[in-house]
């Protein structure tokens, strides 16, 4: 038969959210952290772009962008052997039709990150010459976007959180969740875990991880983004290219270990799975990229899908469930949970702790509301009405 385990706090889910969280909480409480993998970032965390922008998602995720920067740029010592960021930049860019959207885009761009300026179709040219002439008639350009060194950062938070003594589990799936002497008893292929607090870090499985544990769903939403690996064009130094990005999100593609990273920036609704490129989503981002380049896409070296789930609003939803408050909600980070965790692991790890929002978090204009599950529950009352 095997042990019972004891904790203060489990944690399901050993991507970036559920590592990230490990790290905060275990400053303060023991923690045990279940993936069902055999190894942590299988799933959408070890399928991103790693890109750290500023201007992409609604405006609570720039806000909780902006509040990770600091983390991204100066770790804590130890956390990571090399730096976590480093420079790309981020044009935007727009066919004559897409004009008045590039003119709204960038006025509320601006808005939160002021160093975003308009640059002409042949400075955008200038720094990626592939683009065509007679495509482009208007950019803009976020200069201090970045790459992420995403194992680097994972890494870091499940070292560090070991170093705290939090334990990662792996190759234990979640199969039951039950309730024994007021704690949480989970049943996994590698044994049983008693613990007062639940935090549910599951990813696109998030809603099934509730219902298991008798909590309502809160209707997340998972979308297959679809990325492909192209040889970079011959002769051609990509190393200093910035991330291209289409204003009204057809394509995006940047510079990756030597090739060129393709993405045709879909978003088509899928159960919670293993998710895989279907070649018909590689063929429309080979085609969106042809027609904005002079690349001719003769091979693609590696496809893949990762599964970015949402809840209604786009924002992320991170707190205690409103009626069963020892069940604590993680998920719902979308496209952007990568850059999004050093802020959101904070917050969870906060409110676990019986705390706020992070002073620096709400500095940014962040409110609790726009983070804890009771928004979605009121709206989902409404439209049970
Ligand atoms: C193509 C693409 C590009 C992206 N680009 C970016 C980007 O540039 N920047 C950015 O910030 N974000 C980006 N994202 C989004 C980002 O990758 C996700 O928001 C983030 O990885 C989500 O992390 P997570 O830990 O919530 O989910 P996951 O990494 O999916 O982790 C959830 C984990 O829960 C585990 N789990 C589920 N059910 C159980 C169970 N019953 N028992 C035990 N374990 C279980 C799963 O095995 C999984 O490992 C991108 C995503 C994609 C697909």
């Amino acid at each position: 038969m095997k042990a019972v385990e004891e904790t203060d706090v489990i944690i399901i889910g050993g991507g970036i959210a559920g590592a990230g969280a490990a790290f905060e909480i275990s400053r303060s409480a023991k923690v045990v952290l279940l993936e069902r993998e055999s190894h942590c970032g299988y799933h959408t965390t070890g399928r991103s772009a790693a890109s750290f922008t500023e201007n992409y998602g609604n405006g609570v995720i720039r806000r909780i962008v902006l509040a990770s920067r600091a983390f991204m740029i100066q770790p804590p010592t130890g956390f990571s052997d090399y730096p976590l960021l480093s420079k790309r930049g981020m044009i935007t860019v727009a066919r004559a039709d897409q004009l008045e959207l590039l003119a709204q885009d960038l006025e509320a761009a601006q808005a939160l990150v002021p160093s975003i300026v308009a640059m002409t179709p042949a400075e955008a040219i200038a720094r990626v010459p592939v683009l065509r002439a007679d495509y482009l008639a208007g950019a803009y350009i976020e200069p201090h976007s970045m790459d992420i060194d995403v194992n680097g950062l994972h890494q870091g938070y499940l070292r560090g959180a070991r170093a705290r003594g939090a334990r990662a589990v792996t190759n234990a799936g979640v199969k039951d969740i039950g309730r024994q002497g007021g704690q949480w008893r989970v049943e996994t292929q590698a044994g049983t875990f008693l613990a007062p607090t639940l935090v549910n870090a599951a990813g696109a499985w998030g809603d099934e991880i509730a219902v298991m544990a008798g909590v309502r769903a809160i209707g997340l939403q998972p979308k297959r983004r679809t990325a492909f690996n192209i040889p970079a064009p011959a002769g051609v130094d990509i190393t200093d290219w910035p991330l291209v990005n289409d204003v009204g999100a057809e394509f995006y593609f940047k510079p990756d270990a030597g090739q060129l990273f393709v993405s045709p920036a879909d978003a088509t609704p899928s159960a919670p799975m293993d998710a895989y490129a279907e070649d018909m989503d590689v063929a429309i981002g080979a085609e969106r990229l042809e027609k904005a380049t002079t690349i001719e896409v003769q091979r693609v070296s590696r496809s893949w899908a990762g599964l970015r789930t949402f809840v209604a609003d786009g924002s992320p939803v991170v707190g205690p469930d409103d009626a069963v408050p020892d069940f604590v909600w993680l998920v719902g980070q979308g496209g952007y949970g990568i850059k999004t965790s050093p802020a959101l692991s904070r917050v969870c790890a906060s409110l676990i702790g019986g705390g706020g929002l992070p002073d620096d978090v709400a500095r940014q204009g962040v409110a609790l509301t726009d983070l804890t599950p009771q928004r979605l529950r009121s709206a989902q009352q409404v439209s049970a009405s």
